[in-house]
């Protein structure tokens, strides 16, 4: 059996699987083709995927293998060169690319979400939005730090004495705790915010304030996410939001309920209300943003000097740690159905049986199929 890495289109400098989840592969008995110049971007040759055991081809052989791995979903003359009855591993967010879904049942693909893997336990390890947004909560901090006038620690010097940044969080799940991680060890002062009581004692350990604002709803069902809030919750966060957003220097807005539109929690009234040079990086940009300013993919500066940054793919600017994770996730979850040098799609487990999203054409991923369901009610 073949299975391909695909080279990413141009602005996605990350790969699927770097060279060492390649050689993984080809231990397990698997062909492995890689597209020329797949890696490069993250800085691995075409040597290095050979040296691991895999064989460097063209974009047309690549796309005939019988399993393809990427990470954007190829284009539609590319899709139109994979064979029936092949399969297809990528992020395609099947809930809203729903056209997709339709097409790779019509052309008999089996296909994978990797945005899909269900958020349990035992799926941590092949969780590829976890493991992104550990870096995008990373790098945050970073961009912010690089584009703030002033520095992230507290100086004592003999040219004056320099005052500690203070950074504000908000959502403090897989990129929020990370972000508030790397801000305190950078040294700044922060202060976070979530709707989930349970990740108070885990702000707090990491050395950051946990701001609460009472009558937040929370759901156990709803597996670790949060839910929707009220008007009067959301209202009342703002105004605690504001008192802390008017005396920092950075925040970082990570807040986010799954299937649905971003919250705002920073409206335009509050940025107007900011310092000259603060800086705010959302990272729920694609999601429509936490702040009302937010342009995805792009940077605003406002007229009272705050630089809004609302760049929706930051794991591709640390594309060789973010590569490694993510094709580290990639093997994690093709090893619940690769063995000996077949894949045998079984749908009796949980993860394979959410992931997959298209299979003998049928829809497979129960989420998917109830969405498709309300949309023709
Ligand atoms: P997550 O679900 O682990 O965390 C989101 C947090 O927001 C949760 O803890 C949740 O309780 C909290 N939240 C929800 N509503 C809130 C509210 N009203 N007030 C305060 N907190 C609230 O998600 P994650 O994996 O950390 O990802 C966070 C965001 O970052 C998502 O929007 C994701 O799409 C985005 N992301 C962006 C990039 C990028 O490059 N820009 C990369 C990866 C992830």
């Amino acid at each position: 059996m073949t299975i391909s890495i695909l080279k990413e289109p141009a602005g996605e400098r990350r790969v699927v699987c770097l060279p060492e989840i390649a050689g993984q592969l080809a231990k397990m008995n698997f062909e492995v083709l890689v597209e020329s110049g797949a890696g490069k971007e993250a800085a691995f040759s075409d040597e290095s995927y050979t040296a691991s055991g895999a064989k460097i081809v063209s974009r047309s052989a690549a796309l005939n293998a019988d399993l393809v791995l990427c990470i954007t979903i190829p284009s539609e003359t590319d899709l139109a060169t994979m064979r029936a009855g092949a399969a297809l591993l990528c992020v395609y967010q099947p809930l809203i690319n729903k056209d997709a879904v339709q097409h790779f049942c019509e052309k008999d693909i089996t296909t994978f979400s990797m945005d899909m893997v269900p958020r349990t336990t035992r799926a941590q390890s092949m969780d590829i939005l976890s493991s992104q947004a550990t870096v995008a909560g990373y790098k945050a901090v970073l961009i912010a730090a690089s584009n703030l006038p002033k520095f992230f620690p507290m100086f004592m010097t003999a040219a004056g004495s320099i005052t500690p940044a203070k950074v504000l969080i908000l959502g403090a799940g897989v990129a929020g705790l990370q972000a508030i991680s790397t801000a305190r060890r950078l040294g700044a002062v922060v202060e976070a915010f979530d709707t989930r009581s349970a990740v108070k004692e885990e702000v707090k350990s990491l050395g950051a304030k946990f701001v609460e604002v009472e009558g937040a709803a929370e759901s156990a069902a709803a597996g670790g996410y949060a839910v929707e809030q009220s008007k009067e919750f959301l209202e009342k966060q703002k105004q605690k939001i504001f008192e802390s957003a008017v005396k920092s220097d950075v925040i970082i807005t990570t807040a986010q309920i799954p299937g649905k539109k971003a919250p705002v929690l920073i409206p335009k009234e509050t940025v107007a209300s900011m310092k000259a040079g603060s800086v705010i990086i959302d990272l729920a940009a694609s999601t429509g943003g936490n702040c009302d300013l937010t342009k995805n993919n792009e940077t605003v500066v406002t007229e009272n000097g705050v630089i809004i940054i609302g760049n929706s793919n930051i794991p591709s600017t640390m594309p060789g740690d973010a590569s490694k994770m993510f094709g580290k996730n990639v093997l994690n979850f093709l090893k619940l159905m690769l063995k000996d040098g077949q894949m045998n799609v079984n749908l009796e487990d949980d993860i394979v049986k959410g992931t997959c999203i298209t299979h003998k054409k049928e829809i497979i991923s129960p989420r998917v199929k109830d969405a498709l369901a309300q949309q023709t009610k």
